[in-house]
């Protein structure tokens, strides 16, 4: 079968093998390019991210377009350095030869984006792929089609086609048809470990090397001795936050018994004062992407108690911020991706009660601790393995670009994120060199009684 995308694909490897995105002048100018156009298109992605998901200008730049500037302007800081090859030390044996690592592009690098940070996590991927050196098809969701029209009319406007190609579409038709016809040289995918796995199966295929950035559940836990009032803000902040639809959002919360309504009450006032007594009038609160994430997510309203809010529509694809007691674990909302405002809350007696529900879903993309205690928070960390974690907050380890950001397991292979971007979309190629100046005969055969020389 014959792909209409077959001809862009093959154009954009002649690109690739033409050297020419591999100068670091090249790179810089590509960066500059991605970044004006961001600047120049803030207003109609601003629109386009209301549209979709009702996300303020605030919310949108600082997790979005912001979030994609600050990367650009960390990369071209440190590209220089990045792109030299690194020397590493001989041995003996080997002397007087010269070991280094050269960071080598991949070459057509595929990037698979969700709907839920739709600017965000396409382009953040697609400037450690630039920076790298590659050439690159990005593939916003077709499920926040507003992003995604505006984001395809940046790209078209600003780089050649067969050096960045947008594809449009229904990603298990459209994927699947780009993964089948066409050997990329690398794939990154962000979204949900269900889809992970069917790309990392068509990876496999063809032995295609992957980033699989996935979702999870990750959990928080409220120490007895954590500052309450600041834990409150700080989980209310990053939960509510897109309308509970973020990758790293606190999926549930434990909290130590002797804290729990203290905790609750908190919440509940933390909430009115940020999103007022109807969080449908707020400004800083979006919606739902679709009727079936809102349908999907009202259905874990029956699952607790509605401690506070609980209150939907679905003609605005409102669902109140939502905190949920939970009576009883085994539920589906205790068990599958929350990915929206409900946010279920149990108590735990003990560490190890606390441990064995964390322990129903391993390998969660995030988890945080909130304690004052620094051996508390450090017995934590080494008892839940996760991608990442904080200890007294929640999500922000993602804004510091000096920092890995991924999962490990179920929530994902990988990670990128400053140097570490720089990495993913490169090969590291070891390079020996040896003069030719030396060239002793113990090298050679015949070998025999040479062996006691070494
Ligand atoms: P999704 O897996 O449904 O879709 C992601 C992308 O894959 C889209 O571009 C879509 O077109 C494409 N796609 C969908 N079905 C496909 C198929 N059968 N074959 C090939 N491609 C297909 O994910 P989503 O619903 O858009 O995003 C939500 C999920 O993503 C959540 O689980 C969330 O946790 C996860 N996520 C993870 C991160 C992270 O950084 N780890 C960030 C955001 C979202």
């Amino acid at each position: 079968m014959q792909s209409e995308y077959l001809p862009m694909l093959q154009q954009l490897k002649i690109n690739y093998e033409s050297g020419i995105t591999r100068g670091y002048a090249f790179r810089v100018q590509q960066l500059q390019h991605l970044k004006a156009a961001i600047l120049k298109y803030e207003q109609a992605l601003y629109e386009a991210l209301a549209v979709d998901l009702k996300k303020s200008k605030e919310e949108s730049w600082v997790t979005e377009m912001g979030m994609v500037v600050a990367e650009i302007n960390h990369t071209l800081k440190h590209l220089k350095k990045w792109m030299q090859p690194q020397k590493k030390a001989t041995n003996l044996a080997n002397m007087p030869s010269v070991s280094k690592v050269y960071a080598e592009p991949w070459g057509v690098v595929f990037i698979i984006a969700p709907w839920n940070y739709p600017v965000q996590l396409l382009l953040s991927p697609l400037v450690g792929a630039i920076a790298a050196g590659n050439v690159c098809v990005v593939k916003p969701s077709e499920f926040a089609d507003a992003t995604a029209q505006v984001i395809q009319k940046m790209i078209e406007e600003t780089f050649p086609a067969n050096y960045v190609y947008c594809v449009q579409g229904n990603g298990a038709e459209v994927v699947t048809a780009l993964m089948q016809q066409f050997t990329f040289d690398y794939v990154f995918y962000t979204g949900s470990t269900a889809v992970g796995k069917i790309i990392y199966r068509q990876a496999a295929e063809k032995l295609i090397p992957v980033t699989l950035e996935l979702g999870g559940k990750s959990p928080c836990v409220i120490a007895a001795d954590a500052n309450i009032p600041v834990a409150a803000k700080r989980i209310a902040v990053t939960k509510f936050s897109n309308c509970g639809q973020m990758c790293v959002t606190p999926d549930y919360v434990l909290v130590h018994r002797s804290v729990y309504h203290e905790f609750v009450e908190e919440m509940k006032q933390v909430l009115v004062r940020f999103f007022g007594e109807d969080a449908s009038q707020s400004d800083n609160y979006g919606k739902m992407i679709n009727e079936k994430q809102w349908n999907r997510v009202v259905g874990y309203l029956q699952q607790g108690t509605v401690l506070f809010g609980g209150s939907a529509n679905k003609e605005h694809l409102f669902i109140a911020p939502t905190l949920l007691g939970i009576n009883d674990t085994n539920v589906p909302v205790m068990h599958e991706e929350i990915f929206g405002p409900v946010l279920p809350i149990l108590p735990y007696e003990n560490k190890e009660d606390a441990k064995q529900i964390i322990s129903v879903n391993p390998n969660p993309l995030a988890f945080y601790v909130f304690t004052q205690s620094n051996d508390l928070a450090e017995a934590w960390l080494a008892e839940v393995s996760s991608g990442g974690a904080c200890i007294n907050n929640c999500s922000w380890h993602l804004t510091n670009p000096n920092l890995p950001f991924g999962g490990r397991g179920n929530s994902g292979i990988g990670q990128y994120h400053g140097q570490y971007s720089f990495e993913t979309f490169t090969h590291p190629k070891a390079v020996f060199k040896t003069p030719a100046w030396f060239d002793p005969a113990i090298k050679y055969p015949p070998f025999t009684g040479k062996l006691k020389l070494f």
